[in-house]
């Protein structure tokens, strides 16, 4: 039974489209379209996190019954739900895209928890809308499992993210090229509930400056500012400027908490950049495995590498510039606007710095510490190093007794033969590091070990629990959260899930290179 009340300001107090049509059309002066989310046959639980349910209120008894089965599926509707799709656009790959969602995701309401806290309920493939353009508003069993599994997978890892409530399958299919051979193959679909305060994007005030509305950027940005951010103190052009720096800010830290542990978004288009700084859709994500600065797990951008690690910070700040531009109309000058700019790359710094110390595990700040950090990912990439595997053996590594093989776990088949020699390099500066510190060794380790996970979504083990469910066993996707449940505690006998990826792995389609078709 639903026991959750249902409080949907957004439809309240923002302008609805007055066309109540699914064709695919331009609709401007709206900032969302009311729908109706399209049946599926025979929908079936894949999978639910008890941790996204426990948020409200409900156990997986609970949860799992057949009316929210139906609910989350889309096929009907608990009382309090009015479902609806939104409006936003955003900068693809560096250019002005135009409108562009929600062409997938239906919202079904603002849940209102009894902690006061409201989660916005909403399913992502669950039929077109009008902002579906030419595509289906489905989205595939793959790409729904790699969603539902990395939502709750960061939020477990300490990382900003939105949250998934349920995976639900059906009997239904949909058309899809598969980017390896260029066919066209029918593939099951399934639907995500997910789940956050907001899933208000940059791209939601980009579309309405983009066409000279700026009543409609200024009547959000106050939804937003009065609904999200409550904290926010002061009046007028002050309130918002202190919105966009905490925006700013945010979005530093979740970033990096992306480099942190090492998550590549792949698809970082500011339609994708959320204005509460959580992660958000989790289309050709990835993590990094052998150290490489360049990687980036989208093949449509294998070519430019825009999205590739190394450069998201910058892509950030950018994002971060087009959202200034949207919201230039609300100040008089821009230089509040400039000053959050420069906010970000300050949090950024902070937060470098913090991310070095954990990482290292040093008490105190020192200004070469950079360079020391700097000096251990060019050995990880110049050996090819797993990123978590090497920091998990340094967060254990006693300098005076370790030998070498310690490091041992961290190594793939193919490291170059100076390997080992350049690691032992880098160990002996980070043992005189280490000499300056005063904290004991055991109190190191137990604070490093907070900051470099153990288990992480890798790739393959993601994929593995896919090709499982394909075969009909979704078994897989539920015990590989349980282990993710506890990313920076070792596991006994769950030793395998914590291991590099194997090297039949490393060509193996879907284990490292996705593309955006899903
Ligand atoms: P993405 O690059 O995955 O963030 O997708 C950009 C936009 O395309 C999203 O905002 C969706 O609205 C839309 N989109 C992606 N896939 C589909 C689909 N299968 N059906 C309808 N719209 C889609
Ligand atoms: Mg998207
Ligand atoms: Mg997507």
């Amino acid at each position: 039974m639903s026991r959750l009340e249902f409080d949907n300001r957004w439809l309240r107090e923002l302008p609805a489209d007055p066309l109540a049509e699914l064709a695919p059309r331009e609709v401007a002066g709206a900032m969302y379209s009311r729908v109706q989310p399209t049946r599926v046959q025979a929908p079936r639980w894949l999978a639910a996190s008890a941790d996204a349910a426990a948020l409200l209120g409900l156990d997986l008894a609970a949860l799992q019954t057949p009316e929210w089965l139906q609910a989350l599926s889309g096929n009907a509707l608990l009382s309090g739900m009015e479902p609806w799709a939104s409006n936003y656009g955003g900068h693809q790959f560096g250019h002005w895209a135009g409108q562009l969602g929600d062409g997938r995701a239906i919202s079904l309401g603002e849940a209102v928890v009894a902690d006061g806290r409201r989660w916005e309920l909403q399913l992502k493939g669950a039929g077109p809308t009008p902002y579906s353009r030419s595509a289906d508003g489905r989205a595939v069993l793959r790409s729904s499992i790699r969603e539902f599994i990395c939502s709750e997978a960061m939020q477990h890892l300490g990382v900003p993210t939105t949250r998934a409530l349920s995976l639900v399958g059906s009997t239904d299919s949909v058309w899809r090229d598969m980017f390896y051979d260029g066919r066209a193959q029918r593939e099951p679909l399934a639907i995500v509930c997910r789940m956050a305060p907001s899933f208000v994007r940059f791209g939601h005030f980009e579309l309405p400056a983009s066409r000279g509305d700026t009543a409609l950027v200024r009547q959000l940005a106050d939804f937003v500012i009065d609904r999200d951010f409550p904290e926010l103190s002061g009046h007028g052009e002050a309130r918002y400027a202190a919105w966009f720096e905490t925006i700013c800010r945010r979005t530093a830290v979740m970033v990096m908490h992306w480099q942190r542990v090492g998550f590549v978004h792949g698809v970082m288009n500011t339609d994708n950049m959320s204005i509460l700084g959580l992660s958000l859709d989790y289309g050709p994500y990835g993590w990094m495995e052998p150290f490489d600065p360049r990687w980036t797990p989208n093949t449509t951008d294998a070519g430019q590498r825009r999205y590739r690690y190394e450069q998201q910070p910058a892509v950030a700040y950018w994002n971060l510039g087009r959202l200034a531009g949207a919201l230039a109309s609300l100040f008089g000058d821009m230089a509040p606007l400039q000053a959050a700019l420069d906010a970000f790359v300050d949090e950024w710094r902070l937060q470098e710095r913090a991310n070095i110390r954990a990482k290292l595990g040093l008490e105190h700040d020192r200004d070469d510490d950079a360079e020391l950090m700097a000096e251990l990912l060019q050995v990880m990439e110049a050996a090819r190093l797993d990123m978590t595997l090497l920091f998990r053996l340094l967060s254990r590594h006693d300098p005076a007794m370790d030998s070498l093989l310690h490091f041992s776990p961290a190594f793939y088949a193919d490291a170059p033969a100076d390997a080992m020699a350049r690691l032992s390099t880098w160990l002996a500066r980070y043992r005189q590091r280490l000499a300056d510190e005063t904290r004991p060794q055991a109190a190191r380790w137990q604070a490093m070990q907070q900051a470099n996970p153990c288990y992480i979504p890798r790739n393959y083990l993601v994929q593995q629990v896919i090709e499982q469910a394909e075969a009909g066993d979704s078994s897989g996707i539920g015990d590989l959260l349980d282990v993710l449940r506890q990313p920076y505690v070792e596991q006994p006998g769950r030793e395998a899930w914590a291991a590099r990826r194997p090297d039949w792995a490393a060509s193996r389609e879907g284990c490292g290179m996705l593309s955006c078709s899903s």
